[in-house]
Formats: structure tokens, sequence, C-alpha cells
């Protein structure tokens, strides 16, 4: 550290320029993060010093916390639900299952989740010593029903299914898991980080709260919610569902706390509570359908260089199969652009988030065009 600090236009002059070092959004097509909403910086801003891990001395953003819960509650179709805004997705996922493994206070406890889980259900595996059962997926990269039944035993303290997987945008089939979870008496934990805010204005899925035997739900404000990162959520049906996840705090303005993070933003509540007021669902209804119409595009304009999807998409995620998808992949991030892969199987994985534009795509497919000509494809 200096001995002398720089003056605030130097320190300010040395952020702009290593902020230009970032690459910018309109080439990104493998992230399920987007600009977030100016109204949610706005409120991010506001609220910037509150802290809502001692929500007795910032009242208006506990306030505000409770009402964006209530919100997605009510989206999620549960207004009683309860939970909190989390980091993002990993924690919510661990806190899941965390809640569930305590609720069960089972030895040697397992979960059962999907192959195409994401990575923050290996975590879970290693910070809450619970065994991971991965089930394999069918044809359309959804969940293998008896695979599932197959995995499930008496040491099985929650069954996972994911409304809009990370690499394929698949969505499970919750009703069927929902059922078996509710004949073993067990917790049904449903992923929906990316398709939370997308499903429920796409409709054509059972998915959510409405289906009996879904306890708990991961959703993600910091993705297609357009709000800040890091702003995630964490909602369960029923405050009883929540009771494994309460610690004693001695020296707090509340007695007891559920989140995994002590001090925690209350930005990231009130960025989530103003752009969802904001939005209203008729704004994210329009948000949902210009994704699908860049999805609509890619899948037209890449049909014509003779490049189809691994599975027709359900929502805004794309997996292009191409021959050699690493070596593709490496072409085109020489062209400038950001695509990621699947991993079974190898795919180009396409995201098309709201700051993408048929422009852009256009540009991106006449590059995959020539870089498939150079690979003899
Ligand atoms: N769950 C799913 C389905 C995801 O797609 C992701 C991230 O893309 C996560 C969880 C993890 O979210 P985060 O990166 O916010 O922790």
């Amino acid at each position: 550290m200096r001995e002398v600090g720089l003056s605030e236009d130097e320190v300010l002059r040395e952020l702009a320029e290593i902020r230009g070092r970032d690459l910018p959004y309109d080439r990104f097509f493998s992230t399920m993060c987007t600009r977030p909403h100016h109204i949610a910086v706005q409120a991010h801003n506001l609220f910037l010093e509150t802290n809502l891990g001692d929500p007795g001395l910032f009242p208006g953003v506990a306030e505000l916390e409770q009402r964006a819960v209530g919100m997605i509650g009510e989206m999620l179709g549960c207004p009683d639900a309860v939970g909190y805004i989390s980091t993002g997705g990993t924690e919510s996922n661990i806190q899941a299952a965390r809640a569930a493994r305590n609720a069960c206070g089972i030895e040697g406890a397992n979960i059962v989740v999907p192959q195409s889980a994401h990575f923050s259900f290996d975590k879970i595996g290693d910070l809450l010593c619970l065994e991971v059962r991965k089930a394999p997926l069918d044809s359309q990269m959804r969940v293998d029903m008896g695979a599932v039944r197959r995995l499930v035993d008496d040491r099985t303290v929650a069954i996972v299914g994911i409304a809009g997987t990370t690499e394929f945008g698949q969505v499970d089939p919750i009703e069927e898991l929902a059922a078996l979870a509710r004949s073993k008496g067990i917790f049904l934990h449903v992923d929906a980080a990316f398709g939370g805010f997308v499903l429920p204005f796409l409709g054509g899925f059972n998915w959510d709260f409405r289906v009996d035997g879904v306890s708990s739900i991961t959703v993600d404000p910091h993705k297609m919610g357009l709000s800040v990162i890091p702003a995630g959520g964490l909602l369960f049906r029923s405050a009883d569902a929540m009771r494994g996840l309460e610690t004693e705090t001695h020296y707090l303005t509340v007695s007891r706390q559920v989140s995994l993070t002590g001090t925690r933003a209350g930005s990231a509540a009130a960025a989530t509570y103003a752009v969802m007021n904001h939005m209203g669902r008729d704004g994210y209804t329009r948000s949902v359908q210009y994704c699908m119409g860049l999805t609509k595009h890619l899948l037209e304009r890449s049909a014509e260089i003779g490049v189809r999807p691994v599975i027709e998409p359900v929502m805004n995620v794309v997996a292009l199969a191409v021959k050699d998808a690493p070596a593709v992949r490496s072409g085109l991030m020489e062209l400038g652009w950001h695509v990621s892969m699947t991993r079974e199987p190898r795919a180009l994985r396409i995201i098309l988030m709201p700051h993408m534009t048929k422009e852009n795509i256009d540009l991106f497919v006449r590059d995959l065009d020539q870089v498939l000509r150079s690979l003899g494809q």
C-alpha cells in the first residue's frame, strides 16, 4: 500500500483505464448474466451502505427484502413463501440442501440430482458431507425418472429438479419428481436460478410452488430478473421448511439468522425490489419475448449454414451441434465471440440474453460459417 494515497481523480482515472480492459457484453453468448436495468443500479447505489445481516439497524431495506420475496413468491405461485435475497444460485442451492439435511437429521444422508445439475451441487457434496447422487438424462436432456427412482433410498433427504438447465435450458419433469418426493416424505428442491425469471412469462410448464411437493426454489434476480450482481433468491413454501437454517446470533438486533453469509448487501434486495416493481409482469413478458425472438433468429440463421440444435430449445439457451466443438469455439474466440460448451454431447452453448441483438447474431453466424469452412466442415 502507498504511504500517501493518490487523489480521487488519480484513482478514478486508473479505474476507468482498467475497467476498459473488461470485455463488452454485446459479444457475450456464454453468460447468464446481463447488464442490470438502470433502475436496479440506482436502487443499488441508494442502499449501498445497508447491511441485511443486522436488519434491526436497517428496517427500511429489511422491508424491501420482504416485499421482494413476496413478489417472487407470488410469481412462483405461493404469495406466502418465505426466504431471502441471497448472493446467487450457488448460495441458494447450498442452503436448500442444508435445510433438507438438517430437517431430516439422517447420518450418511444423500441427495439425488440430475446429471445436468450445476457445479454448485459438487460444492454441496464437499461442504455439507452429503453424498450427491447423479441421475442420468433422457434423450431430451431431462432427468430420467427411472434412474431417479433407483437412486432414492431411505437415506435420501432431498430430490433436486432443474427448471432451466445451465447447459441446455431444459426443464425436468417436476410434477413426477414431486410425486416421488411426496411419496417418500422428503424435500423437492427446484433449481430455477436461470428459468425462474423466464418460465413464468413463457407459460407451458408446471414446475413451481403450484406443484404440490415442491419445498424450495432457487431463482436468481441477477440473471433474467435484470437486477444487480449479487442478487440471488431462495424461497421456501413454508417457514417450517426453512427452520433448519436458523442459527442463533448473540450480538445482533435479531436473535436468529437464516442466511449463509452474515453481513450481506441490502443493495441487492433494494435493486431487486425496484426492478421488479418497475418491470411488472408486462415488462418481463416483453423481455422474455425479446430473448425468445433472438433464439428463433439464431436457429433460423444457423439452419441456413447447416447447423442445428442438439434439442429443440425450450427457452433462450441453445446448444448448437458442430463437429469438434472445442476447435470451433477457439476459432470464434479468436474473432472476439464468447461462447461456451456443453459437456455431453460437446456442443456450442449459446445464451440469448437481453443484451444481445439480431444484428450481432447475424455477424456471429457469418463468423461461425467462416470458422466451420476453415475447419473443413
Ligand atoms: N443453478 C443454475 C441452474 C445455474 O445455471 C447457475 C449459474 O449459471 C447456478 C445455479 C449458480 O448461480 P451463481 O453463479 O449465481 O452462483
